[in-house]
C-alpha cells in the first residue's frame, strides 16, 4: 500500500545509463517497491549517455594504457585494469540476464564486438606497452591479448593506422579481438522497454527536480518543474538516487545532507573529429587507443573509433578534452559558479593550485583550431585529409574535487556512489570508467540503501540469477569468469 498518490518508494533523477539500471535492478529484485523516474529532458538517454555524446567504449582495460600505471619505482600497477575488466563482465552477465528473459531488449541493438587495439610509438611507449602486455597476458581476464611491433600484422588488425607511416618509425600495437562498442543511449532505451509496462513504474518526462528537502526522518520532499507548462508541484519520496550525470553535484548540494559538504565539481568538455567519407569509414574496425598527450586528463586519451549506431558504421577520433563552466550539455555556463560555496571553495582552489598544469592544458586544448586538431589525429592515421572530418561536441564529464580537510582537496577521476549516513539517497558522481560499470555502481547503491532486502534469502537468491558471479571474485577466481564469460558473451554475440 502506497500512502499517498504523489509519494512514491524510489525517486529517482535522470534517465541516463545509471537511473535506468537502477530502476531495472530494483524491479528485478523486488516488484513491489514503487518507483518514479523524473527526466527534465523530452527522452531519456539524451546527455552523456547518448552514442555521439560518450566514446561507446566497453571499458574493459584491453586498450586504455591509463589503467596500467607505471610506478616511480618502474613497477606497473595493473590492478585498475583487473578491476574494471572485472566490473565490466558484470555488466554484460547482467544485460544477459535481461536479453534472455525480455524480447525487447535486443543486444544487437546496442554492442557489437570490436576489436580494442593499443598503439604506441617510439623505444620507449614500445617498451611500456610490451611490459603491460606482458603482465597482462598472465591473467586469466586477459588472456587473449596479443602483442605485435610488425607492420604487416599491425596493418591487418587497423590498416589506417600504418598506411602513409614513415617506415623508419617504430610502433607496437596489442589487441584483444573480443573488445566491445557500445550504443549507450540505445541500451538506456532498451532497459526502459523492460520497464514500461511494469505496475507501479512511472517515468516521467519533460520534468526537472529543482529541489529536495528532508521534511521528516525517511521522507523527502521534492519539487519538480514541468518544462512545458512551467508548472511547479510537490512530490514526497523514501528514498532518492539523484543519477543527474553532471548536474549530481548541484542536486547534492540542494539536499544539504553532511556527506556532500565540501565537494565540488571540475568540468571538463568534449569535441570529436568525425569522418564522412564513406570509403575510409569502411576501412576502420576497431578502436585504436593510444598514449595520453603530455598534461591531459586520464580519461581523455584521443582515440580512432569505429562506431556503430543505429546499425551504421561510423568513424570518430577523439574526445578532445577543453575547459568549459557547464556540467551537462544542456546546462547553463552559470553551474560551475553556482556550485561554489563556502565549504568547497578553499579545496577547489586548492585542487586548482595543484592541478595547474591541467587546468592550464584544457584551457590551451579549448582554443586549438581544427587544423591542430588534424595534427593529433595524423599520428593514429597520418594520411588523414582536413576535408573529410568535422568538429562535433561530445559530452560533458564533471569529475569530482573531494575535501580531505576544510581547506585541501583532491581531483579523482573515477565513478563514485555518495550514500547519506540515513541510507535514504544515494547519488553518482564521476563519469570514468561511467556507463561501462553502471551495474557495478547500481548494485553499490542497492547494497547500501536496500539491505534489510538482501539479507533476506529470496534476494540473495534473485541477485544471483541477474549476475550468476554475485559474491565471487572473477580476478581470483579463473573457473568461474571462464564459464560466466563463456555464457554472457555467447548470448550478447561478442564471442565468434
Ligand atoms: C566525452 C565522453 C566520453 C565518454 N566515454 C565513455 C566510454 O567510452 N565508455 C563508458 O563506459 N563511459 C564513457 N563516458 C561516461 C559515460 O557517458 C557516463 O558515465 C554515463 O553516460 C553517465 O550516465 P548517467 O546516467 O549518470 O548520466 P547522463 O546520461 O548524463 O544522464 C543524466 C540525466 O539526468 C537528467 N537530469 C539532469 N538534471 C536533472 C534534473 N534536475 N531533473 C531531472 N533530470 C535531470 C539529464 O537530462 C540526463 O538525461 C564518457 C563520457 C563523456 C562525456
Amino acid at each position: 500500500m502506497h500512502e499517498s498518490t504523489n509519494q512514491t518508494d524510489c525517486l529517482i533523477i535522470g534517465g541516463g545509463i545509471m537511473g535506468l539500471t537502477l530502476a531495472s535492478l530494483i524491479k528485478e529484485l523486488d516488484s513491489s517497491i514503487k518507483i518514479d523516474l523524473y527526466e527534465k529532458l523530452h527522452d531519456i538517454g539524451l546527455e552523456s549517455s547518448e552514442a555521439l555524446n560518450n566514446a561507446g567504449t566497453g571499458h574493459a582495460g584491453y586498450c586504455e594504457l591509463n589503467y596500467t600505471p607505471m610506478g616511480k619505482d618502474g613497477k606497473m600497477n595493473i590492478q585498475k585494469a583487473l578491476e574494471i575488466n572485472s566490473k565490466y563482465e558484470i555488466t554484460l552477465q547482467y544485460w544477459s540476464y535481461l536479453s534472455r528473459k525480455y524480447k525487447s531488449f535486443d543486444p544487437k541493438k546496442f554492442i557489437q564486438r570490436t576489436p580494442h587495439i593499443s598503439l604506441v610509438f617510439g623505444d620507449q611507449h614500445i617498451d611500456f606497452l610490451k611490459k603491460r602486455y606482458l603482465l597482462l597476458k598472465k591473467h586469466h581476464l586477459f588472456k587473449s591479448i596479443k602483442f605485435s611491433h610488425n607492420r604487416k600484422e599491425i596493418s591487418q588488425w587497423a590498416n589506417l593506422t600504418m598506411i602513409g607511416r614513415n617506415p623508419h618509425q617504430k610502433v607496437a600495437a596489442t589487441i584483444v579481438k573480443e573488445g566491445t562498442d557500445i550504443d549507450f543511449g540505445a541500451a538506456t532505451k532498451a532497459l526502459l522497454s523492460t520497464l514500461k509496462n511494469k505496475k507501479d513504474f512511472q517515468i516521467h518526462l519533460n520534468q526537472e527536480i529543482l529541489t529536495i528537502k528532508e521534511v521528516k526522518s525517511n521522507l523527502w520532499e521534492v519539487s519538480v518543474k514541468n518544462n512545458i507548462s512551467g508548472d511547479i508541484k510537490k512530490t514526497f519520496a523514501k528514498f532518492i538516487f539523484i543519477g543527474a550525470g553532471g548536474h549530481a553535484i548541484r542536486l547534492l548540494q540542494k539536499t544539504g545532507i553532511h556527506e556532500q559538504k565540501g565537494y565540488a565539481g571540475f568540468p571538463v568538455s568534449g569535441q570529436w573529429l568525425v569522418c564522412s567519407n564513406k570509403k575510409i569509414v569502411r576501412q576502420h574496425n576497431a578502436k585504436v587507443y593510444g598514449m595520453a598527450p603530455e598534461g591531459s586528463p586520464p580519461m581523455s586519451v584521443p582515440h580512432l573509433d569505429l562506431r556503430i549506431i543505429n546499425g551504421k558504421k561510423t568513424l570518430l577520433f577523439g574526445p578532445y578534452a577543453g575547459f568549459t563552466f557547464k556540467f551537462l550539455k544542456t546546462g547553463s555556463y552559470l553551474d560551475l559558479i553556482k556550485s561554489l560555496k563556502l565549504k568547497n571553495f578553499f579545496p577547489m582552489i586548492y585542487v586548482l593550485a595543484h592541478n595547474w598544469k591541467l587546468f592550464n592544458y584544457l584551457i590551451r586544448e579549448s582554443f586549438q583550431s581544427k587544423h591542430s586538431r588534424m595534427d593529433l589525429l595524423k599520428n593514429f592515421y597520418p594520411e588523414a585529409k582536413e576535408k573529410d572530418w568535422s568538429i562535433k561536441i561530445a559530452g560533458q564529464r564533471v569529475q569530482i574535487i573531494k575535501p580531505s580537510s576544510s581547506i585541501t582537496g583532491k581531483l579523482e577521476f573515477g565513478t563514485e556512489v555518495l550514500v547519506s549516513k540515513n541510507k535514504k539517497l544515494a547519488a553518482l558522481l564521476g563519469a570514468s570508467p561511467g556507463a561501462s560499470v553502471a551495474v557495478d555502481s547500481m548494485i553499490k547503491v542497492i547494497e547500501q540503501c536496500f539491505s534489510e532486502r538482501l539479507l533476506e534469502s529470496r534476494f540473495k537468491n534473485k541477485m544471483k540469477e541477474l549476475i550468476p558471479s554475485y559474491g565471487q571474485d572473477l580476478i581470483t577466481n579463473r573457473r568461474l569468469l571462464e564459464k560466466i564469460r563463456l555464457s554472457s558473451h555467447k548470448t550478447l554475440g561478442i564471442k565468434d
